[in-house]
């Protein structure tokens, strides 16, 4: 059993029950709102920026700019998105 917390690869979403994962497949990377049953992408940077940004604004207060500066922040430092942050 390890210790080590199992977060989404896309959105940072903690990973703690067979169904957070995508295809309810514990071995996969993916939660079940970003990967599709064969834990393949199934949402862009952009959604992921976006939901990130509205949870920001809606736990922490924080304004629509400053939640979208730090939620791109986040997602871009996550393995699924890494370097992709001029994309958008
Ligand atoms: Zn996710």
């Amino acid at each position: 059993m390890s210790s080590q917390c199992i977060s989404c690869g896309s959105c940072g979403m903690p990973l703690i029950k067979a169904s957070d994962f995508s295809g309810g497949d514990v071995t996969h990377k993916l939660c079940a709102w970003c990967g599709d049953s064969e834990d393949h992408l199934k949402v862009t940077m952009e959604e992921v920026v976006e939901d990130c940004a509205q949870g920001f604004i809606e736990k922490q207060g924080l304004d629509g700019e400053a939640a979208r500066k730090m939620a791109l922040k986040y997602v871009t430092s996550l393995p699924a998105w890494k370097g992709n942050e001029n994309e958008l």
